[in-house]
């Protein structure tokens, strides 16, 4: 299995437009201690076959697939994306959804209420279901395998198997009621008892259960709970904004310190952290624990 890391940044990206803070200036002035990253997602390829699957469809997927020539067409009209999956329905998600709009058959791999969160109460997601087979939208269970499959039914040589994670509605559906298929985590595998990859990129809290997979990439959105407050960004919390920070005893680093997972990525970093910084403290602290930290671009193979 193929797996490139096609943005690597939370919702914004870095830089993001409105945002002047030291890590988004540095970027803006080419500084050679931080990287400029797009928003979170990736493409995965089973092995032998020749059609990719994203993960998330963010709003920055058009220049993603331009700066990846995997994912450019093979013909005059073509794309060997297969399929996409959805994890949750926050835009910076699925926003790029809508500017894959150009007649091209979709396959949408998701839970029936972020299904619902996109296409209901929503006249844009019209364009696409211009025709019949435009899009088609296949359940995502929770706690099941299934295959991920192209428009037509084509076998993409992945399966996924959804579990929910702790998480929110999103920011637009606010006020609505909160359902365990909101947010899940995703686990990917070509065939049974092969190495597998576990994507839990919006995580509110660590779960209690033992994490185990070949590769896992997790929420790296915050170093502390109170970065946006600190940094002058915002008043919100990391938990308000439910993602569990990196550090402090109840973080993702010390709660995950003995997860059974060879190798594990941070990623979905928000502009804030500082692990973003080479030789930053807290990305130092990372790295000696054994991490890794996602840029746009990279690959990894299981
Ligand atoms: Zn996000
Ligand atoms: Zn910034």
């Amino acid at each position: 299995m193929r797996v490139r890391v096609l943005g690597a940044a939370a919702g914004g990206g870095l830089p993001q437009w409105n945002c002047g803070c030291e890590r988004c200036r540095m970027c803006r002035r080419g500084d050679p201690h931080i990287r400029a990253r797009t928003q979170d997602s990736i493409a995965v390829q089973a092995g032998g076959c020749a059609g990719w699957v994203l993960v998330h469809a963010s709003p920055d997927v058009l220049r993603q697939i331009e700066a990846t020539p995997d994912l450019h067409p093979r013909g005059r009209r073509h794309t060997p994306i297969e399929a996409i999956v959805l994890a949750n329905g926050d835009l910076d998600h699925v926003l790029g959804l809508f500017c894959l709009r150009e007649s091209q058959p979709l396959s949408i791999h998701a839970t029936s209420a972020v299904r619902a969160g996109i296409v209901e109460r929503n006249v844009i997601a019209r364009t696409l279901d211009r025709f019949p087979g435009h899009t088609v939208w296949r359940d995502l269970p929770l706690g099941v395998e299934a295959p991920l499959l192209g428009p037509a039914g084509e076998a993409t040589g992945l399966c996924v198997t959804a579990f929910p994670v702790p998480g929110k509605v999103p920011v637009h559906l606010a006020g609505d009621a909160p359902s365990a298929e909101d947010n899940v985590g995703l686990r990917l595998r070509e065939r049974p008892g092969g190495p597998e990859l576990l994507l839990m990129t919006a995580v509110a809290r660590v779960p209690d259960e033992p994490i185990r997979a070949a590769v896992l990439l997790f929420d790296g959105t915050f170093w502390q709970d109170d970065e946006l407050g600190c940094m002058g960004l915002g008043e919100a919390t990391a938990r308000d904004m439910a993602h569990v920070p990196i550090g402090g005893p109840e973080g993702s680093l010390a709660r995950l310190a003995a997860a059974d997972v060879p190798r594990r990525i941070y990623t979905h970093i928000n502009n804030s952290n500082p692990i973003l910084v080479e030789g930053s403290a807290e990305r130092r602290a990372v790295l000696d624990a054994g991490w890794e930290i996602a840029e746009d671009g990279m690959e990894i193979t299981l």
